[in-house]
């Protein structure tokens, strides 16, 4: 049996984000073109003597209780397919907390993956996804961590061909800022158009064509976290002044993201936003990884 496990978790960024409605469950109607980004937390998990989950996590943010998304999804794991197994695992967080990037929700994911190696459980990618979707809407996605049009609560994905990996800038305002809070403001504000579709943004950047899928883009969270956070409406006007193509903000925000057409490109964008300390700005890249070079065991890739 594997002594230790290692998955590298992405993070995530919507393109689009459309609102369809409200359902009887309370949550909200959704179609949301995802893409996974070289940006990635790394979880490990290690057997233990004990027949206990640790979790074990450096960043203030993340709880390392039951609250923490991970340690859920071992628990889930224990109550339905291996009670009484134990393990610690270990979140290097490199993710901003909070942040509209699916932090917590890819931990979970990667954990999932690796105790199914760890433990040897050998349950299939079906039997994880249904899995993943009872720990959140974004789990699912993060598990398989494709291109995908999510729809439902995000959950039930289509897969699209994989997009250049194309650069991106990620600048975080330097607060926190919860989905709960953000799906409520824009209850209180429902937004009615909908003109974006999901396929056709994509259709928009296999072609290359970063302005026109920009210009047909939308994020139905996006005016209502700017118009009640004007750091936000401040920091979309500056990212859009660096030229960058194409620039808004990720799921519940508060990142904005901007995709460029080239590295130099994003480099230059980055270093026009640098200079206010309260804000954390990364460039990464749109990337896929494929199991050998996402999950590794004892040091080995799979
Ligand atoms: P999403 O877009 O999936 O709603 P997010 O990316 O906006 O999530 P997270 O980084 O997942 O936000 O953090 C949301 C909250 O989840 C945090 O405030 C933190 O307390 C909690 N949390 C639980 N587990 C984790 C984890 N493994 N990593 C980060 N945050 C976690």
């Amino acid at each position: 049996m594997s002594a230790w496990v290692e998955v590298l978790a992405p993070a995530k960024i919507n393109l689009t984000l459309t609102i369809k409605g409200r359902r009887d469950d309370g949550y909200h109607e959704l179609e949301s073109l995802m893409v996974p980004l070289a940006l990635a937390d790394v979880v490990r998990c290690q057997a233990t003597a004990e027949d206990r989950i640790v979790v074990r996590c450096a960043h203030p943010q993340v709880p390392t209780g039951r609250e923490n998304l991970a340690v859920q999804a071992a628990e889930l794991l224990r109550k339905h397919v291996c009670p009484g197994r134990g393990a610690e695992i270990i979140i290097t967080k490199r993710i901003p907390v909070a942040a509209g990037l699916a932090g917590g929700s890819t931990d979970a994911a990667a954990t999932l993956l690796a105790l199914n190696q760890l433990w040897g459980l050998g349950l299939t990618v079906t039997e994880l996804h249904n899995l993943a979707s009872q720990l959140g809407a974004d789990v699912p996605f993060c598990l398989h961590a494709r291109a995908a049009i999510g729809r439902g609560r995000g959950e039930r994905l289509q897969f699209i061909e994989p997009m250049a990996n194309w650069p991106v800038v990620l600048v975080n305002p330097g607060f926190a800022l919860s989905t709960r809070v953000a799906y409520a403001l824009f209850d209180q504000n429902p937004v009615v158009n909908d003109h974006t579709s999901a396929l056709e943004v994509a259709r928009l950047l296999r072609d290359g064509l970063l302005v026109a899928a920009a210009q047909h883009a939308q994020n139905h969270l996006q005016d209502v976290v700017a118009s009640h956070y004007p750091a936000v409406a401040e920091l979309l006007h500056e990212v859009r002044a660096t030229g960058m193509p194409f620039v808004a903000q990720t799921g519940s925000g508060p990142t904005i993201f901007a995709v460029g057409e080239d590295a130099k490109m994003a480099q230059r964008a980055a270093r026009l936003l640098a200079g206010n300390p309260e804000r954390l700005i990364l460039v990464t890249k749109l990337e896929e990884f494929s199991g050998e070079k996402r999950i590794s065991v004892n040091g080995k890739s799979i």
